[in-house]
């Protein structure tokens, strides 16, 4: 074995499937410094016993193209390698024994229409000629992916290490990192038992060591380990190694053809979280002893839906540990905390049909310090940092692993850890009915439940029970003024000599405006993508409050952080916690509020965007006339602790005004309408304001320029090939969530990123960027038929470029 180099571009921790393909990765971009230590041998942690499903569809569009690249990567592994794979394309169907489960899967194979990964959907009669082993009686249909199939996970890791390693990556096993060293703000190397490796960047793919490891380097990797079962059977008749992989998801379970072995694997609804002390120090190729009382009611399950079973020998019941996290999604990246420190970790179960593509984007992520595509659902910078608590992330988890199989319902709502983050009048909302939803700990109203009616969800792809209530908050906000508990915002204050200066080359906005005015802006990166979509207003000449979504608190606050240079007189401040916020809107939101305050409210003395200190009750909040909805309307920054005095003010005067409360799900509805864009959904970093119809907040004529402009600048003189457009559904029956493919005549131009039932317009709404030819006129992008896919049916669409609902924006300045 050679000796350990004291000094490497890159060391990956952990030789597991993850970070043998970020090896792989690395290597083939050329990068020739690359060194990788393992504690104990490669694949010994949780890759040995994966069950080997490679799938390729997921529940959004980038994490599918992930997982299509691993296929393909796999298909051509061995020949590249000369290392066995055990990879075979046998293909894959999805069973649906409910309606909700077949209207889910056909939603899948519209959205897999819209970048080429066949999936077929399929009768009962046609599962049953291809899988001829089960009952079929029971189904609705299902889905067929021919191109799905299975590996060996450790011939894929240790082909993955092969590859690396013939160009010239160093694997080093039997090496613990015990430490990540850190210079500053920075990660400048690891310590191991053997020696300090110096390093350009450090890698964490410790699987479920991670959290533990990143830790203690002050980095937050929110995972926690679950057991994680499968059995197997001896062979039954019939079985071969052609048959697909089959996913029975009502029944939480999957079917493989394992070595001449039929292997049946769980998740179930409640998983046990594992590990909770601390993992074993010489743990290695390590089994858990399984509970068979807790796995018993899912193989009871399997056997009614595979006969043959019944009767067939149980060859081996296996539980291993896997680590989960707080919403399922992995976690990739650059740590916010630490420059330097990358992240690839918490695979929840599928890190070999995910290691080839996170290895891809890791390696380019790493080369050119951004991400290839628009990567936020598992970018690490979306973990909260209580997201670290144990307690926490034990009780979630036990969730997390059933959610893999579990129907996804739109708007479907965890369950376990509730109440974690929660607004200073929460009570007060909740004897107001509120529905609360969970968005980043927060909860927070989505819906508030009229008197006699049960404060619960009931999910359907169809209209759900809230429907008509969030209806009724919608039409309060169009026509008279409703009251939002909007306290999740992220808050920072940005004060001193240097923060305009800051602020300025950060914002595509023009920032240097009079005290009290509050502008709408994106923050871009230098290929003009946008990296945060949020208000700044100038509080004094040298203070700023900038105020953003609860999601991208934490990215947005290291965004801005991150542009602050050493020497810099200006100083971050993240106030969120101190701060809650009401917003009224609605057109008689200033007869409300005037009846509250001395202050005049009138829109000469409080025009629309500007922001004054008001009196309300005891306290002095902050006003800030701006709207999310379409509506004249003022958002109120109230410190915490004034909230229940300042809310009880409110809801008293506005017994007089018909005052309603209104929750997220009318606040979506209402934004859809008006065609506002939704940072994550339709606008993210690899969308330009140009391109999403947000080039009326880019101020190209700014002094000093502000970082994007020169992208933004050469997009403009090329054109553009992609346009956000409004679409609304004729037929006022269909509903739109995300994802749905985007017809023009006859071929697919774009996909739906975010959708809701307007009530206003009497029909689904939906936003999305189609391809355009570079100077083609609005009216040849409009003058065209489009038509929407919802589960396999095409529906007619009306197209805008404008807002559909009050495009000359009468309702708000007036
Ligand atoms: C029962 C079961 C069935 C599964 N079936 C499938 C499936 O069919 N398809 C699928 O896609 N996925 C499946 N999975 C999930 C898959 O196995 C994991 O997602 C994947 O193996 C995770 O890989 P990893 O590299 O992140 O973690 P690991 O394989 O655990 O690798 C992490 C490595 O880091 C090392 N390490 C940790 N700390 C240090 C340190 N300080 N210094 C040096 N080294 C360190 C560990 O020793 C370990 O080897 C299954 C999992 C289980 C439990």
């Amino acid at each position: 074995m050679a000796e350990l180099p004291n000094k490497a571009g890159v060391v990956i921790i952990g030789g597991g499937v993850i970070g043998c393909s970020v090896a792989y990765h690395l290597s083939q971009l050329g990068f020739d410094d690359v060194v990788l230590l393992e504690r104990q041998q490669l694949t010994s942690g949780t890759t040995w016993h994966a069950a080997g499903l490679v799938g390729q569809l997921r529940t959004s569009i980038n994490m599918t193209k992930l997982a299509k690249y691993t296929s393909d990567l796999y298909r051509g592994l061995e020949e590249e390698t000369d290392q066995a794979t055990g990879y075979r394309q046998c293909g894959s169907i999805s069973i649906a024994a409910t309606a909700e489960r077949f209207e889910e899967l056909k939603r899948s194979a519209s959205m897999a229409k819209v970048f080429d990964l066949e999936v077929n959907v399929v009768t009962a009669e046609e599962i049953a000629e291809r899988y001829p082993l089960i009952r079929t009686d029971d189904l609705y249909g299902g889905i067929h992916i021919p191109s799905d199939g299975y590996a060996n996970a450790v011939d894929i890791t240790q082909a993955l290490a092969r590859g690396a390693k013939n160009r010239g990556v160093k694997m080093f096993q039997n090496t613990k990192v015990d430490e990540i060293l850190r210079d500053g703000e920075r990660a400048v190397g690891v310590r191991t038992a053997k020696g300090d490796i110096a390093a350009d960047h450090v890698v964490i793919c410790g699987g479920m060591w991670s959290r533990d490891l990143a830790a203690s380097a002050g980095v937050n990797i929110p995972l926690h380990a679950c057991e994680h079962y499968y059995v197997l059977f001896e062979s039954v008749e019939g079985l071969h190694p052609d048959l697909p992989v089959l996913r029975d998801y009502d029944a939480c379970t999957y079917y493989k053809y394992d070595a001449g072995k039929l292997l049946v694997g769980a998740f179930e609804p409640t998983a046990k979280a594992w590990g909770m002390d601390g993992i074993a120090e010489d743990f290695c190729f390590d089994e858990i002893a399984g509970d068979f009382d807790h796995f018993e009611p899912v193989l009871l399950d399997a056997m009614e839906r595979f006969p043959a079973l019944q009767e067939a020998g149980i060859q081996k019941f296996f539980c291993g540990p896997e680590s989960f996290t707080p919403d399922v999604r992995y976690h990739i990246g650059k740590a916010p905390e630490l420059d330097n420190c990358w992240v690839s970790a918490g695979l929840n179960s599928i890190g070999l049909q995910s290691a080839g593509g996170i290895g891809k984007v890791m390696a380019e992520w790493i080369r050119d310090g951004y991400p290839p595509v628009d990567l936020w659902e598992v970018d690490v910078r979306r973990a909260m940092p209580f997201q670290g608590n144990r307690k926490y992330l034990k009780e979630r988890v036990s969730e997390s692993l059933g959610l893999l199989y579990a129907t996804h319902f739109p708007f479907r709502q965890y369950e376990t850890a509730r109440g974690s983050r929660k607004s200073a009048i929460h009570d007060r909302l909740i004897a107001a009915g509120a529905c609360h939803g969970e968005a980043f700990g927060w909860e927070r109203p989505n819906w508030y439940a009229p008197k006699g009616v049960e404060v619960k969800y009931e999910y359907s792809y169809g209209r759900q029970n809230w429907f008509e209530h969030s209806a009724a908050e919608h039409n309060a906000v169009r026509n008279n003024v409703a009251l939002f508990d909007q306290s999740s915002f992220a808050k920072f204050r940005l004060e001193g000599a240097d923060a305009l200066c800051v602020i300025n080359q950060v914002s595509a906005n023009n920032m240097d405006v009079k005290v009290g005015r509050l502008v709408y802006t994106q923050w871009l990166n230098e290929r003009g993508g946008i990296e945060a979509d949020l208000t700044v207003t100038r509080l004094a000449e040298d203070a700023f409050l900038v105020i953003s979504a609860a999601e991208t608190e934490t990215r947005d606050f290291h965004w801005l952080k991150s542009h602050i240079s050493d020497g810099v007189n200006c100083v971050l401040t993240n106030v969120s916690s101190g701060t809650g916020v009401i917003s009224i809107m609605g057109p008689k939101s200033r007869d409300l509020l005037q009846s509250l305050t001395p202050a005049d409210m009138s829109h000469k003395a409080f025009p629309f965007a500007t922001s004054q200190e008001i009196e309300l009750g005891y306290a002095i909040v902050r006003a800030s006339r701006i709207t999310f909805v379409g509506e004249l309307g003022w958002e109120l920054y109230i410190p915490t602790e004034f909230m229940q005095g300042v809310y009880d003010e409110i809801v008293e005067a506005g017994a007089s005004f018909d005052l309603a409360h209104a929750g997220y799900h009318a606040l979506n509805s209402l934004r859809m309408e008006k065609g506002y864009r939704h940072w994550s959904h339709d606008i993210t970093d690899e969308d330009s304001p140009l391109e999403a119809g947000l080039g009326f907040t880019v101020k190209f004529d700014k002094p000093d320029g502000f970082i994007g402009k020169d992208a933004l600048l050469k997009q403009q003189e090329e054109g553009l090939h992609r346009r956000l457009v409004q679409f609304r559904l004729e037929d006022p029956e269909p509903l739109l969530y995300h994802n749905e493919p985007i017809w023009r005549e006859d071929k697919i131009v774009g996909h739906i990123t975010s959708g809701a039932y307007g009530h206003t317009l009497g029909g689904c709404v939906g936003l999305g960027y189609v391809h355009t030819e570079p100077g083609k006129s609005d009216d040849d992008v409009m003058g065209v038929n489009y038509e929407i896919e919802v589960a396999t049916e095409r529906f007619a669409a009306e197209a805008s470029l404008s807002p559909m609902y009050d495009p000359g924006n009468e309702k708000i300045r007036r």
